[in-house]
């Protein structure tokens, strides 16, 4: 009853919510009610959770923010959300995100910009929370649930995450199930919370984890006790810092943030090892081949027919490009417009192609790096703290807003798990992120570590 007048009170002017199910988190509540009382709680027995619009909620509104998907109500449950609902968790509603998870600022939305519930000290202007998961990061930021679910495509879930002043991880690619997650790009797509705290999500991704089996690329491996990983001492531990993460023009206050971190974890008894990661200034254009490539193929199923939004037309030709030309926003338009142009057969080999032998390579520096024995990375997790919502120069181009993934993108590139963690406040007092990469399904180490900074 308190998040939900928490939302009711705070909703109209943060927009993070696009559907509250009042009813049914009363009804799960209750039934965790009973649970509760006879000794047989769930381990998230009656938290209240948010769920980013990206996963399919059974008879609950599912539209991955989008006017194609209008009126969609799934008769299938996510098996991510199925998995917290197993464990007891109480669902408050659906959260805004950009449309198909495609932006950094939760401006795609067609419901409209969410609002991040920081401001800079003395001022009043708005900001953007982040995206795609801003509904997700503003609502756990804004006490308006105790924790919420995120995807994780090109950065996510670990850049809201940095801009609102919580915990967001992206888990190793195959950690979590997609079955049930609208697809965005499929080799690239990771589920993942973002807490209040690293305890609150190691709690969360522990329940979010499973193999499945409707999901092939899910990964067979035991789950482990995450929250245990909490408080181990990181002395003798190895981090490695990748030289190349050092942009050109790159904020001072950034520098001096990441500079803190490393202080914070020598500290703590880590060795620091400068490392290189020779590849990374070709992440973000190979991203932005691949990620729309794909795109633009799970989008074709949006036809007027299957799902959602229909605008009629004298025929079925004119009915699906009626439809698609008003149901998607216009990111969503400019990705399958990419995606197709790269995946054509006069440029596949060209920009496609090419794009996948660079992947291979980022992901050969990383394991290149773990081979000669660093445990985790650090680097920002962005390039600068939330910036106002409709910024004239980021909205101008959208190469500018690209470039907020550009500490974040490597990550979904080769598979690995990545954690942004709130490190400190910048000069007007807004949260900025560290972020720590690991080896493929060592998201204890992140857990471990995330918790010395926070
Ligand atoms: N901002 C990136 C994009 O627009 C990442 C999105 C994501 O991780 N879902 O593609």
């Amino acid at each position: 009853d308190a998040y939900l007048a928490a939302i009711d009170a705070a909703n109209p002017s943060l927009n993070a919510y696009v559907a509250v199910t009042h009813d049914k988190a009363r009804a799960m509540a209750k039934t965790s009610d009973a649970k509760l009382t006879k000794g047989e709680a769930g381990a998230l027995e009656g938290i209240p959770l948010g769920i980013k619009d990206l996963f399919a909620t059974e008879g609950v509104h599912t539209q991955a923010a989008s006017h194609i998907l209008d009126g969609f109500k799934p008769r299938y449950e996510s098996t991510v959300t199925a998995n917290l609902w197993a464990d007891g968790a109480v669902m408050l509603g659906k959260l805004n995100m950009d449309e198909f998870a495609m932006g950094s600022s939760n401006e795609t939305s067609y419901y409209g910009p969410v609002v991040n519930p920081w401001r800079a000290n003395g001022s009043n202007k708005q900001l953007v929370p982040g995206g795609s998961s801003g509904g997700s990061a503003a609502a756990v930021s804004g006490f308006l649930c105790a924790g919420a679910t995120a995807t994780d495509t090109g950065g996510s879930i670990r850049q809201p995450a940095a801009f609102t002043g919580t915990v967001g991880i992206k888990p190793t690619y195959g950690r979590c199930s997609r079955w049930g997650t609208v697809a965005f790009a499929s080799s690239l797509d990771q589920a993942g919370p973002i807490a209040r705290d690293v305890r609150d999500a190691a709690i969360l991704l522990k329940s979010m984890a499973s193999v499945d089996a409707k999901d092939t690329t899910s990964v067979d491996r035991p789950i482990p006790d995450y929250e245990a990983a909490i408080g181990r001492p990181i002395k003798g531990m190895k981090v490695g810092i990748p030289k190349e993460y050092r942009m050109d023009g790159m904020p001072e206050e950034i520098e001096a943030l990441w500079q803190k971190g490393i202080a914070w974890l020598k500290e703590a008894g880590a060795e620091i090892v400068d490392i290189s990661l020779p590849h990374t200034k070709y992440a973000l254009p190979a991203y932005y081949i691949v990620a729309p490539a794909e795109a633009s193929s799970n989008l074709a199923r949006y036809d007027g027919v299957r799902y959602g939004l229909r605008v009629p037309g004298k025929d079925i030709v004119e009915m699906y490009e009626n439809t698609r030309a008003a149901g998607f926003g216009r990111e969503v338009k400019r990705r399958i417009m990419i995606g197709t142009y790269v995946l054509s057969a006069g440029y596949y080999d060209a920009y496609y192609l090419q794009a996948q032998k660079v992947r291979t390579l980022i992901k050969k520096d990383f394991e290149d790096a773990f081979h000669a024995g660093v445990d985790v990375i650090l680097t920002p997790a962005t390039p600068s703290a939330a910036f106002g919502i409709a910024d004239q120069d980021m909205n101008a181009d959208p190469v500018k807003m690209y470039l907020n993934d550009i500490f974040t993108v490597t990550v979904n590139m080769a598979g690995l798990p990545g954690i942004a963690v709130p490190a400190g406040l910048d000069a007007s007092g807004l949260p900025l992120g560290l972020q720590l990469i690991g080896r493929p399904f060592d998201e204890e180490t992140l857990f471990q570590t995330a918790h010395v900074i926070e």
